[in-house]
């Protein structure tokens, strides 16, 4: 062969070689995006251009909500065929000069140089989050998902990049906390909403140990007889110097690091042990309801099995306790799988804040549920809000002609304990009754009381 040719097909060989390998380091195999290397390079090189030009660069983070229930409903290759998708729509809402990247997993991002106002950057977000919130065909199935968005600028929220990406980040958390398919822009509020969360994580991570919950309790009211054989156990954590916080304020923490594992697992003993106590010295069919929250059946594969094993081994029955779960979890297949141990296990199951989700009244006839629990936001309204009062009385007729228990929640006043008792509700929860307290206070306290009030006059409400 000619020498000259050998070289150059050498030499030919080794560009496509060297090209795979650039390409393989640069960009996602999956989308053909820019990954998270050749993203850091192109960050800086707009930043550089930007304080050349003098005009902005904005800088974005994508999320998408509720992907990974796609991915374990329909498979991993349906959830890739969604991520592929999903990098098409959002390249085809930006402008040429922009720079779409995928971070990895359900995180894109897309570089914006040369802003002119934040006008335009605001349209980008709206356009990205309206074409991802349209229904993704998926071969036989079709999924809906939306996408949480942050967006920090360079250089008004930080000159250095890695910080930058931190406050977009900061951002689009802000996005997905205040309910997702939106966007939001880096604030110095969000800065420092981000430090005390923090802070309180590194607390939380020593709570446990250091004896900081609580779980307190509050009664739940037979609405016919004003009997008490029913509480709910709700956790409180007593804060070495900031005093009590309230489970709003860090179950979500506790959710995000994995914690309220051993935390939830936690309030449960304490609530099965409180149950044992009562059911011997008050009312031998007591039940205590322990709250789950959908990240503990999540992160905890055998949660439902160790919990009712646990009640079990404590010779304890079945139905000395209730969970109380939301109506989201019964459409997720897998969880909904193991729930069902817990049905076998003849423990309770209630649905929490009914009404405030999908309200599928066939899945509740289907699971067996025990108890459905209005959420307080119908109960609040009742004395004056005819459209509520016709909602709770249709959500007790229907949940009874299921055969479910209907508990309202949120009662603070007598009108409204009166209302539920006129439709034929069959519990109450609230301040009218008692606040959660601890079991002392519960013993001492609330047995004795809740009698009275329920012999208070009753309003005419016919
Ligand atoms: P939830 O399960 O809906 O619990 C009821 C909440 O309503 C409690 O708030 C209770 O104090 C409050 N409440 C009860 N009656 C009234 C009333 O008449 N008026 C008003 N305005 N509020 C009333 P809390 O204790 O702050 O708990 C908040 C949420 O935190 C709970 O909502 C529950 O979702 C979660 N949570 C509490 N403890 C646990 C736990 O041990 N594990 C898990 N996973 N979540 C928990
Ligand atoms: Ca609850
Ligand atoms: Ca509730």
């Amino acid at each position: 062969m000619n020498s000259v040719l050998a070289v150059g097909r050498d030499l030919s060989d080794r560009m496509v070689f060297e090209a795979t390998i650039w390409k393989q380091a640069n960009f996602d195999a999956l989308t053909h995006l820019p990954n998270r290397q050749m993203f850091h390079d192109r960050l800086d090189h707009e930043a550089r251009m930007s304080d050349r030009s003098g005009r902005p660069m904005g800088l974005m983070l994508i999320d998408l909500d509720r992907f990974k229930e796609v991915n374990d409903s329909l498979g991993h290759d349906t959830g890739d065929i969604l991520l592929i998708e999903a990098a098409r729509r959002i390249t085809s809402c930006v402008r040429e000069s922009d720079t779409v990247a995928r971070l990895g997993g359900d995180e894109f991002t897309v570089i914006l140089p040369e802003l002119d106002d934040s006008e335009s950057i605001e349209q980008i977000a709206k356009t990205i989050i309206g074409t991802l919130a349209e229904p993704f065909r998926l071969g036989p199935d079709e999924a809906f998902i939306s996408a949480s968005i942050g967006i920090a600028l360079y250089p008004q929220d930080a000159r250095e990049l890695d910080v930058l990406f931190k406050n977009a980040d900061q951002a689009m958390y802000a996005a997905k906390s205040a309910g997702r398919n939106r966007f939001s822009y880096f604030t110095p509020d969000l800065q420092v909403a981000a430090e005390k969360r923090l802070r309180l994580t590194n607390d939380l991570r020593v709570a446990l140990q250091a004896e900081q919950f609580r779980v307190y309790y509050q009664p739940i009211v037979d609405l016919a007889t004003g009997e008490i054989y029913k509480a709910e156990a709700l956790i409180r954590w007593l804060h070495p110097e900031r005093g009590p916080i309230s489970p709003l304020d860090f179950i979500a923490l506790a959710e995000e690091t994995g914690l309220i594992v051993p935390i939830g697992d936690w309030v449960f003993r304490q609530a099965v042990r409180q149950a044992r106590q009562w059911r011997r010295r008050f009312h031998p069919s007591f039940q205590l309801s322990v709250n789950m929250s959908p990240a503990q059946i999540r992160q905890d594969n055998l949660v439902c099995i160790q919990w009712s094993e646990y009640l079990m081994r404590e010779g304890m029955p079945g139905k000395s306790v209730a969970i109380e779960i939301t109506e989201g979890l019964l459409l997720d297949a897998e969880l909904k799988e193991k729930l069902l141990t817990f049905r076998d296990a003849g423990i309770g199951i209630s649905i929490d804040d009914f009404g405030t989700g999908y309200s599928s009244l066939a899945y509740l006839k289907r699971f067996d549920i025990d108890y459905l629990k209005i959420d307080r936001s119908f109960v609040q309204n009742l004395g004056f809000d005819a459209d509520n009062q016709a909602l709770c009385e249709a959500m007790v007729m229907l949940a009874h002609k299921l055969g479910l228990k209907v508990i309202a929640e949120g009662v603070e006043t007598t009108d409204q304990r009166d209302f539920l008792v006129a439709v034929g509700c069959d519990f109450a929860q609230g301040f009218l009754y008692s606040e959660p307290v601890p079991s002392d206070q519960f013993e001492a306290r609330v047995w004795p009381t809740i009698k009275d009030a329920a012999d208070d006059e009753v309003h005419d409400w016919s």
